[in-house]
């Protein structure tokens, strides 16, 4: 084995032994090859999130369903069938708009497909996601789709050095996620709670983290 890949082998090891075994880890793999992409395979994460469809497609083509492939990135609706027909869960649906037209190629598709939505924990105006005010009714509109299952949340939050900084957004992502848990919306069902990254995931599992989004810490820094 090269030392590239030794080196990815080594991260998702250290990685794993640090993390409850209940947490899925997860490969943020925009930027990387093929090649790197199969050495997290081989290594046991089965997981793996991108953020644009054009990029994914030739690695989903290769990998195929040896892996689970997550849509983390903004998505744009004219992407919506691709996504739809290449990807196994979407983590940031973000309006009702979007949700119609992901249900319209899922019903066309006849394929169910669970879904995230993408809170703006940090209130960035530059960020996608929704606001943490407008999440009920979102949810309310979602439980009504045949195909869209909502089964969770995801936050990016904001990005800062010292990873402390992120937990408050983390709570206020996980404070959201319990209230949803009882209302008992039909087609809803609060399983996943998707957040932190390289640097802040240790703090995102303490505040109730189940999926983790690794790139740099896996796989190096980004070219
Ligand atoms: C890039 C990315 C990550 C991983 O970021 P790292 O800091 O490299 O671990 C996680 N989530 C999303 C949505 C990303 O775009």
């Amino acid at each position: 084995m090269n030392s590239r890949k030794n080196d990815i082998v080594e991260s998702v090891r250290r990685i794993q032994q640090t993390i409850p075994p209940e947490v899925m880890l997860q490969a943020a793999a925009k930027t990387r090859t093929l090649d790197d992409v199969e050495t997290v395979i081989q290594a046991g994460v089965t997981h793996i999130g991108y953020n644009y469809v054009q990029e994914a497609l030739p690695i989903i083509q290769a990998i195929g369903n040896r892996a689970t492939w997550h849509m983390i990135g903004h998505l744009q609706r004219n992407k919506a069938r691709i996504v739809v027909q290449h990807f196994d869960m979407i983590e940031t649906v973000d309006s009702w708009k979007l949700a119609q037209t992901l249900e319209l190629h899922c019903k066309s598709l006849q394929k169910t497909m669970p879904i995230l939505i993408e809170i703006n924990s940090g209130r960035e105006a530059n960020k996608t996601g929704v606001l943490p005010e407008g999440v009920e009714e979102l949810v309310h509109q979602l439980s009504t789709l045949e195909y869209l299952q909502l089964v969770g949340l995801m936050t990016m939050g904001p990005r800062f050095g010292n990873p402390e900084d992120s937990r408050p957004y983390f709570k206020t992502t996980r404070a959201i996620f319990e209230r949803l848990a009882v209302m008992n919306l039909p087609n809803v069902s609060m399983r996943y709670l998707s957040m932190g990254m390289s640097n802040s995931y240790q703090i995102a599992i303490e505040e109730g983290a189940n999926i983790i989004r690794i790139g740099t810490k896996l796989f190096g820094e980004r070219q």
